[in-house]
């Protein structure tokens, strides 16, 4: 229910929901009000945008964000990913198919290989394609032009980018959880769109079960619609919210099962800690920098996980919370 990532169902579903201009785009305030003016100045010149490198958690609205950027740009955008461009030829034929203004959107974009970070970083500064024909001694190479794009990344863990990548884009730009008054601004727009009946006490009810998350915020509207619906009431208040997402067991934080787990395993395991990443990591089945770019930021940021010099350590509201939880033993 809380997982982060959204299945073919939920896409369909989020592309309804997807703000297309950057006044529509809720939160985010200190990104917005750059982008603003990036992508006023790009237009007055006539340019295109600087590449953009968009990161933070899962959720949060990259890819809402790229595909503002080609609106506001009056630009079409190519859609792909990391994973999904396996080899060099692959990203050559995406890249001479753009057309002048172009926003090509690489999502998961740390998880492209070594070798086609190579084919990129001509391409993002010089706007060439270098092209090797043929192979052994007669191998030769060919550069050809591309015409101006621009490049919006997107990662979870920035950390696994590359230095040159990195440096390549122009514009980087760190997506923060959002607080409770935008979330419930969003369930509210979304309510909007879907024909649902929300009221101001329903949609912070809403909010503050979401994580921080728009993604999840529109999800939990989906779910608390049905219960409200099969209830045969017209709106969703404060009372049938909080009942539905009881029954759903979203817990008051929005902590979804990894959060629970990390929590717990600290608090059972390591006597609520200092507990260093790598040993946590280990205990808790997950990868560290996952932890760490994707877990431990919100974590920190609701006051139930403090980073020290010695290690991670749960708080006391972690260990009161948690105390209520049926996944907590001892
Ligand atoms: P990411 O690419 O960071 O995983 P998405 O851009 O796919 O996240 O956002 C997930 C969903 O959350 C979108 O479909 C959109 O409906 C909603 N959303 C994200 N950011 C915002 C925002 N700032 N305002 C309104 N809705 C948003």
């Amino acid at each position: 229910m809380l997982g982060p990532d959204a299945d073919a169902d939920e896409q369909a579903f989020e592309l309804s929901l997807r703000p297309t201009t950057l006044a529509d785009y809720v939160g985010q305030r200190r990104i917005k009000e750059n982008l603003g003016v990036f992508l006023t100045a790009a237009r007055q010149r006539g340019e295109s945008l600087d590449h953009c490198l968009l990161y933070g958690p899962p959720g949060l609205g990259k890819t809402t964000l790229a595909h503002v950027v080609a609106v506001e740009m009056g630009a079409q955008i190519r859609v792909t990913s990391g994973p999904a461009i396996e080899r060099p030829g692959d990203l050559a034929a995406i890249l001479t198919n753009l057309e002048a203004g172009d926003v090509l959107f690489i999502d998961e974009i740390h998880r492209l290989g070594r070798s086609l970070e190579e084919v990129l970083y001509p391409a993002m500064e010089d706007f060439v394609l270098d092209l090797v024909i043929g192979s052994g001694p007669a191998a030769r190479t060919v550069r050809l032009d591309l015409p101006r794009f621009t490049l919006v990344g997107a990662t979870t863990r920035v950390g696994l980018l590359s230095a040159p990548l990195r440096d390549r884009f122009g514009i980087v730009e760190h997506l923060e959880y959002y607080g409770e008054q935008d979330l419930a601004d969003i369930a509210v727009r979304s309510a909007s769109i879907l024909g649902i009946g929300l009221s101001a006490e329903g949609a912070s009810e809403l909010a503050r079960r979401s994580r921080g998350t728009p993604r999840i915020a529109n999800r939990l509207l989906r779910r608390v619609r049905d219960f409200v619906q099969v209830q045969g009431a017209d709106a969703i208040d404060r009372d049938n919210a909080a009942a539905a997402l009881e029954r759903m067991n979203v817990d008051r934080f929005g902590l979804d099962v990894v959060d629970r787990r990390i929590l717990s395993t600290i608090l059972q395991k390591f006597r609520g800690g200092p507990v260093g990443l790598a040993t946590l990591a280990a205990a808790v089945g997950e990868d560290r920098g996952t932890l760490e770019e994707i877990y431990e930021p919100y974590l920190m940021q609701i006051g139930f996980l403090d980073r020290t010099p010695r290690g991670r350590r749960a708080t006391p509201q972690a260990r009161s919370h948690l105390l209520g939880d049926d996944l907590f033993i001892g």
